[in-house]
């Protein structure tokens, strides 16, 4: 569980590409590539629908 603002990289499960985002986010975060919500605002921490490969410092 991440409870810490970060950025992680996910990797959409539709398309396969790897993209960073924010933990945090104040919007809705979609694949550059196939346009999948990868994370979902929830107003604190989103709610991840894609794969967390990697967390970033
Ligand atoms: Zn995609």
């Amino acid at each position: 569980m991440i409870t810490k603002s970060k950025f992680v990289k996910v990797k959409c499960e539709d398309c396969g590409n790897e993209q960073n985002v924010f933990n945090k986010p104040s919007t809705n975060v979609r694949c550059i590539v196939c346009g999948k919500t990868l994370v979902e605002c929830k107003g604190g921490l989103g709610e991840f629908k894609s794969k967390i490969i990697a967390e970033l410092e």
